[in-house]
Parts: C-alpha cells; structure tokens; sequence
C-alpha cells in the first residue's frame, strides 16, 4: 500500500500565475518579472501565518497587506486599498480555477489503484482551504477524513507531528508515503524528517538544497511524469 500526499496551492494548480493577473487587472500595469514579484508576495507570507491559522487577522487583510508590501518594494503605482481590491480581484480568479486535465487523468488512475491511499495536506485557515477543496471539486478523488488542514488542527508546516498525525489516519508507514508540494521549507523538510518520500515541484526554479527530495520536477509536465511513475502498473 502507497499512501499519495498532496498540497493544494501551487501543486494541485498554479497559484502563482493568478497572484499576478490580479495585480495587473487592479493596478493597470504589466508586472514585468513575475517570478519576482512571486518572491516578495510569498515572501511576505510567512510572517502571520501563525496569527492567521488562529483566526485573529483576516485573509483578506493580510493578502492586501501583502500585496501592497510588494508594489511597494516593486514601485509599482498603487494607493492605500488596491491591495485588498487585488486580493478580491484574486478570490474571482480564483473562483473559476480547475484541474489541469492530465492532473484529473492521474487522480482518477490513483483513485481506482486498489493499493494507493491520497489525502491532501494544505496549510492555511480551515474555512479557506476547504473552499478550495470544494471549488477544486477535490472531494472527488480525496476521502474527507483524508484532508488535512493546519488551521483544523492548530499545528504549522513543516512540524513532523503534522505527518505523524497523518501516518496514523492512513494506517501507514512512513517509507510507504509520498509528499508531493512545491514549497520546499513546508512540504518537503517536514516530510523528509519523518521519513518520507518526496516530489518536489520547484516551480521559481530555487537553487538546489543540500538534503534533496527523491524527486525534483520544475513544472506541470514532470509532476505528471512522476506521478505516473508512482502507478502500481
Ligand atoms: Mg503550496
């Protein structure tokens, strides 16, 4: 028995590319280093993750604060309140997101495996992470007590009791799991310090860390790649 651990954002699909649509919308602007303007936007977005899972700022304000933050050290124009119009411009992109359909091929082929158990593993708070599994239509391939959210459970990437907590629901092993995500710091150290086998989507083309995922892959085409290789068959 395989056990196939997902990330949403930026794993499942690309977050990144509709971070920058926004602002250009809001802002009237073309942004012209997106992969810049990604790093100082995620950047920023370590900073009140605590706060944020325990419910004490709002998503809204903080993407707005973050997105502010970034015109600001970009020098792009804005005025006080585009960030937040950008984060509302943002959630209406993202309202009508979906799966690639080579992703939705290989869900349905993991989905009918007898051998393979998925689950999803997602940071953020709960009310916002499940909207994603509910617009993703995610509950299609993902069993609900195999979803497991850090704002549900009070506990933040990358914390080794986080895969311990889920070894235990998929009555698992560690060295029979997979971690799939593409944030190296949460994704991919937690999961290796507990043992597990990773794939790493390292979609801003970060330098290479010294402990490496088994498997590293740039973007889309060599997720599903490897994913594929993952298939019992
Ligand atoms: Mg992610």
């Amino acid at each position: 028995m395989t056990g196939i651990v997902f990330d949403i954002d930026d794993t499942l699909y690309v977050r990144q590319d509709m971070i920058v649509a926004a602002a250009e919308e809001v802002l009237g602007v073309k942004v012209s280093d997106p992969q810049e303007f990604i790093s100082i936007y995620y950047a920023k977005s370590d900073i009140n993750m605590d706060a944020l899972e325990a419910g004490k700022i709002k998503t809204r304000d903080i993407n707005g604060w973050r997105y502010e933050e970034t015109f600001r050290i970009l020098g792009l124009p804005y005025a006080p309140g585009d960030g937040v119009l950008t984060a509302d411009k943002y959630l209406e992109l993202q309202s009508h997101m979906e799966l690639s359909q080579d992703l939705k091929e290989i869900l349905d082929a993991f989905a009918e495996a007898p051998n393979i158990k998925l689950a999803l593993f997602t940071s953020g708070k709960s009310s916002h992470q499940w909207n994603k599994v509910d617009m993703l239509g995610l509950l299609k391939w993902f069993d609900r007590d195999n979803i497991f959210v850090t704002g549900d459970i009070g506990i933040s990437k990358p914390d080794v009791r986080l895969c311990r907590l889920i070894e235990d629901r998929l009555g698992l092993a560690p060295s029979d799991i997979w971690m799939i995500g593409d944030s190296y710091k949460h994704d991919i150290t937690g999961a290796i310090d507990s043992g597990w086998h990773t794939i790493w989507i390292n979609r801003r083309g970060l330098p290479s860390p010294d402990i490496r995922p088994d498997i590293e892959v740039a973007a889309d085409e060599g997720l599903i790649a490897a994913l594929a290789g993952l298939l019992p068959f």
